[in-house]
Protein backbone atom coordinates (compact mmCIF):
# COMPACT_ATOMS: atom_id res chain seq x y z
CA UNK A 1 0.00 0.00 0.00
CA UNK A 2 1.54 3.57 -1.12
CA UNK A 3 2.02 5.98 1.67
CA UNK A 4 -0.24 9.18 0.76
CA UNK A 5 1.04 11.58 3.83
CA UNK A 6 4.75 12.46 4.00
CA UNK A 7 5.74 12.81 8.03
CA UNK A 8 7.49 15.01 9.88
CA UNK A 9 7.58 13.36 13.06
CA UNK A 10 6.19 9.81 13.93
CA UNK A 11 6.42 10.15 18.00
CA UNK A 12 4.59 9.99 20.96
CA UNK A 13 4.00 12.78 23.66
CA UNK A 14 7.25 11.29 25.81
CA UNK A 15 9.15 9.88 22.84
CA UNK A 16 12.78 10.59 22.55
CA UNK A 17 14.02 8.66 19.19
CA UNK A 18 10.97 10.38 17.62
CA UNK A 19 9.53 14.19 17.13
CA UNK A 20 5.97 14.37 17.97
CA UNK A 21 4.17 12.54 15.24
CA UNK A 22 2.55 15.54 12.42
CA UNK A 23 2.08 14.76 8.66
CA UNK A 24 1.29 16.65 5.51
CA UNK A 25 -0.05 16.43 2.35
CA UNK A 26 -0.21 18.22 -1.24
CA UNK A 27 -3.67 19.28 -1.92
CA UNK A 28 -2.54 20.65 -5.48
CA UNK A 29 0.89 22.44 -6.11
CA UNK A 30 0.80 25.41 -4.20
CA UNK A 31 -1.60 23.96 -1.39
CA UNK A 32 -0.82 21.85 1.86
CA UNK A 33 -2.41 20.18 4.10
CA UNK A 34 -0.78 19.83 7.35
CA UNK A 35 -1.65 17.18 10.52
CA UNK A 36 -0.90 18.72 13.81
CA UNK A 37 1.69 20.84 15.00
CA UNK A 38 3.13 19.75 18.29
CA UNK A 39 6.04 21.23 20.13
CA UNK A 40 8.96 19.86 17.77
CA UNK A 41 7.67 20.03 14.82
CA UNK A 42 7.65 23.67 13.79
CA UNK A 43 11.23 23.06 13.73
CA UNK A 44 10.92 20.47 11.67
CA UNK A 45 9.02 22.34 9.31
CA UNK A 46 11.91 24.75 8.74
CA UNK A 47 14.40 22.11 8.44
CA UNK A 48 12.61 20.52 5.53
CA UNK A 49 11.96 23.33 4.38
CA UNK A 50 8.34 22.13 3.65
CA UNK A 51 7.02 25.85 3.16
CA UNK A 52 8.44 26.64 -0.30
CA UNK A 53 7.88 30.22 -2.27
CA UNK A 54 4.82 28.49 -4.07
CA UNK A 55 2.79 27.44 -1.04
CA UNK A 56 -0.10 29.98 -1.25
CA UNK A 57 -2.67 28.08 1.07
CA UNK A 58 -1.96 25.86 4.43
CA UNK A 59 -4.43 24.26 6.10
CA UNK A 60 -3.71 22.80 9.32
CA UNK A 61 -6.06 19.79 11.00
CA UNK A 62 -6.01 19.60 14.32
CA UNK A 63 -6.19 16.13 16.36
CA UNK A 64 -6.68 17.73 19.63
CA UNK A 65 -5.22 20.44 21.95
CA UNK A 66 -2.87 18.20 23.97
CA UNK A 67 0.63 20.00 23.25
CA UNK A 68 2.73 17.06 21.50
CA UNK A 69 -0.08 18.41 19.30
CA UNK A 70 -0.16 21.90 19.06
CA UNK A 71 2.72 23.10 20.55
CA UNK A 72 4.14 24.79 17.93
CA UNK A 73 1.32 25.90 16.00
CA UNK A 74 1.63 30.00 17.11
CA UNK A 75 5.01 30.12 15.47
CA UNK A 76 4.06 28.06 12.51
CA UNK A 77 1.07 30.37 12.16
CA UNK A 78 3.76 33.63 12.41
CA UNK A 79 5.73 32.18 10.13
CA UNK A 80 3.21 31.36 7.39
CA UNK A 81 2.41 35.29 7.52
CA UNK A 82 6.39 35.82 7.17
CA UNK A 83 6.38 33.49 4.15
CA UNK A 84 3.61 35.36 3.03
CA UNK A 85 1.43 32.32 2.65
CA UNK A 86 -2.03 33.54 1.36
CA UNK A 87 -4.23 31.70 3.59
CA UNK A 88 -3.81 29.94 6.68
CA UNK A 89 -6.89 27.74 7.73
CA UNK A 90 -6.95 26.10 10.94
CA UNK A 91 -9.75 23.13 11.10
CA UNK A 92 -11.02 21.81 14.08
CA UNK A 93 -14.86 21.42 15.16
CA UNK A 94 -14.65 23.47 18.13
CA UNK A 95 -13.59 27.12 17.14
CA UNK A 96 -12.67 28.70 20.35
CA UNK A 97 -10.19 26.31 21.23
CA UNK A 98 -7.77 27.61 18.32
CA UNK A 99 -8.68 30.93 18.84
CA UNK A 100 -7.96 30.80 22.96
CA UNK A 101 -4.89 29.05 22.25
CA UNK A 102 -3.58 31.94 19.47
CA UNK A 103 -4.76 34.93 21.27
CA UNK A 104 -2.74 33.56 24.18
CA UNK A 105 0.38 33.76 21.80
CA UNK A 106 -0.58 37.37 20.67
CA UNK A 107 -1.49 36.42 17.35
CA UNK A 108 -4.41 38.73 15.55
CA UNK A 109 -7.53 36.93 14.83
CA UNK A 110 -7.34 38.46 11.25
CA UNK A 111 -3.78 36.92 10.46
CA UNK A 112 -5.66 33.11 10.11
CA UNK A 113 -8.80 31.66 9.68
CA UNK A 114 -10.46 28.80 12.01
CA UNK A 115 -13.17 26.34 10.28
CA UNK A 116 -15.19 23.52 11.11
CA UNK A 117 -14.60 21.01 8.44
CA UNK A 118 -17.90 21.54 6.98
CA UNK A 119 -16.92 25.22 6.15
CA UNK A 120 -13.62 23.58 4.14
CA UNK A 121 -13.74 24.28 0.55
CA UNK A 122 -12.00 22.32 -2.44
CA UNK A 123 -11.70 18.86 -0.71
CA UNK A 124 -14.00 16.66 1.35
CA UNK A 125 -12.93 16.42 5.26
CA UNK A 126 -15.18 15.15 7.74
CA UNK A 127 -14.39 15.02 11.78
CA UNK A 128 -15.37 11.82 13.73
CA UNK A 129 -14.74 11.62 17.39
CA UNK A 130 -12.18 9.40 19.19
CA UNK A 131 -11.68 8.50 23.21
CA UNK A 132 -8.99 9.87 24.81
CA UNK A 133 -7.63 12.15 27.61
CA UNK A 134 -6.35 11.69 30.57
CA UNK A 135 -6.10 8.19 32.81
CA UNK A 136 -8.28 8.41 36.33
CA UNK A 137 -6.92 7.11 39.76
CA UNK A 138 -9.50 3.56 38.67
CA UNK A 139 -8.56 3.31 35.15
CA UNK A 140 -11.32 5.30 33.33
CA UNK A 141 -10.75 7.39 30.58
CA UNK A 142 -11.44 11.68 31.57
CA UNK A 143 -12.29 12.76 27.86
CA UNK A 144 -10.76 15.97 26.19
CA UNK A 145 -12.12 16.90 22.83
CA UNK A 146 -10.14 14.33 19.99
CA UNK A 147 -10.86 13.86 16.59
CA UNK A 148 -9.78 11.81 13.75
CA UNK A 149 -10.43 12.84 10.03
CA UNK A 150 -11.19 11.32 6.64
CA UNK A 151 -9.98 13.06 3.55
CA UNK A 152 -10.64 12.87 0.12
CA UNK A 153 -8.85 14.78 -2.38
CA UNK A 154 -9.11 13.76 -6.33
CA UNK A 155 -8.19 9.77 -5.75
CA UNK A 156 -6.71 9.35 -2.30
CA UNK A 157 -8.71 8.49 0.67
CA UNK A 158 -7.52 8.46 3.69
CA UNK A 159 -8.39 8.35 7.19
CA UNK A 160 -6.02 10.28 10.35
CA UNK A 161 -6.34 9.23 13.30
CA UNK A 162 -6.10 11.69 16.44
CA UNK A 163 -4.93 9.97 19.72
CA UNK A 164 -7.67 7.84 20.65
CA UNK A 165 -8.03 4.52 22.66
CA UNK A 166 -10.54 3.10 20.36
CA UNK A 167 -11.94 2.96 16.93
CA UNK A 168 -15.39 3.42 16.85
CA UNK A 169 -17.97 1.14 14.87
CA UNK A 170 -18.77 3.58 11.95
CA UNK A 171 -15.09 4.13 11.29
CA UNK A 172 -14.29 0.71 11.69
CA UNK A 173 -17.20 -0.12 9.05
CA UNK A 174 -16.36 2.74 6.46
CA UNK A 175 -12.82 0.96 6.39
CA UNK A 176 -14.09 -2.18 5.79
CA UNK A 177 -16.20 -1.24 2.97
CA UNK A 178 -13.20 0.80 1.52
CA UNK A 179 -14.94 3.48 1.94
CA UNK A 180 -12.09 4.36 3.76
CA UNK A 181 -9.00 3.48 1.62
CA UNK A 182 -5.89 4.03 4.00
CA UNK A 183 -5.98 4.54 7.50
CA UNK A 184 -3.06 6.31 9.68
CA UNK A 185 -3.61 5.05 13.31
CA UNK A 186 -1.52 5.97 16.18
CA UNK A 187 -0.33 2.93 18.02
CA UNK A 188 1.18 2.43 21.37
CA UNK A 189 2.52 -0.90 23.59
CA UNK A 190 3.20 0.84 26.46
CA UNK A 191 -0.39 -0.17 28.04
CA UNK A 192 -1.14 3.54 28.77
CA UNK A 193 -5.60 2.98 28.45
CA UNK A 194 -5.45 6.91 27.00
CA UNK A 195 -3.81 5.14 23.46
CA UNK A 196 -4.32 2.28 20.76
CA UNK A 197 -2.71 -0.62 21.96
CA UNK A 198 -1.08 -2.54 19.26
CA UNK A 199 -2.99 -5.71 20.50
CA UNK A 200 -5.90 -4.58 20.65
CA UNK A 201 -5.77 -2.66 17.38
CA UNK A 202 -4.91 -6.31 15.82
CA UNK A 203 -8.22 -7.75 17.86
CA UNK A 204 -10.19 -4.96 15.56
CA UNK A 205 -8.74 -5.42 12.11
CA UNK A 206 -8.91 -8.59 10.02
CA UNK A 207 -5.79 -9.79 8.75
CA UNK A 208 -5.96 -8.91 5.12
CA UNK A 209 -7.15 -5.29 5.56
CA UNK A 210 -3.98 -4.53 7.99
CA UNK A 211 -1.93 -4.04 4.99
CA UNK A 212 -4.05 -0.33 4.82
CA UNK A 213 -3.28 0.73 8.41
CA UNK A 214 0.36 2.77 8.93
CA UNK A 215 0.81 2.81 12.81
CA UNK A 216 2.01 6.29 13.92
CA UNK A 217 2.54 8.26 16.67
CA UNK A 218 4.56 5.75 18.62
CA UNK A 219 6.60 5.60 21.86
CA UNK A 220 9.97 4.49 22.07
CA UNK A 221 9.10 1.16 22.81
CA UNK A 222 7.20 0.18 20.24
CA UNK A 223 8.59 -2.47 18.28
CA UNK A 224 8.22 -2.03 14.47
CA UNK A 225 8.74 -5.26 13.28
CA UNK A 226 6.22 -6.29 15.88
CA UNK A 227 3.57 -4.21 13.81
CA UNK A 228 5.02 -5.89 10.41
CA UNK A 229 4.87 -9.38 11.87
CA UNK A 230 0.91 -8.16 12.47
CA UNK A 231 0.68 -7.29 9.23
CA UNK A 232 0.50 -3.70 9.36
CA UNK A 233 2.28 -1.13 8.12
CA UNK A 234 4.53 1.16 9.61
CA UNK A 235 5.15 4.85 8.77
CA UNK A 236 8.43 6.33 7.17
ZN1 LIG B 1 -0.19 12.59 21.23
ZN1 LIG C 1 -2.99 13.22 23.20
Amino acid sequence: MRQILKFIGTGGAFSTKYVNNSAYYYLKNDEILLFDSGETVFHEILKLNIITEKIKRVDIVITHFHSDHVGSLGSLVFYLRFKKVREVNIIFPIKRLPYMLLDIYGIDEKLYNVKTPKEIEGYYIKEYEQLHGDVGDNGEIIPMPSYGYHVINDNDNFFYSGDTCTISDIILEKFKDKKIKVMYHEVATDGYKSHMQLDDLAKLIAFEDRKRIFCMHMGDNVDVLEIKKLGFESVR
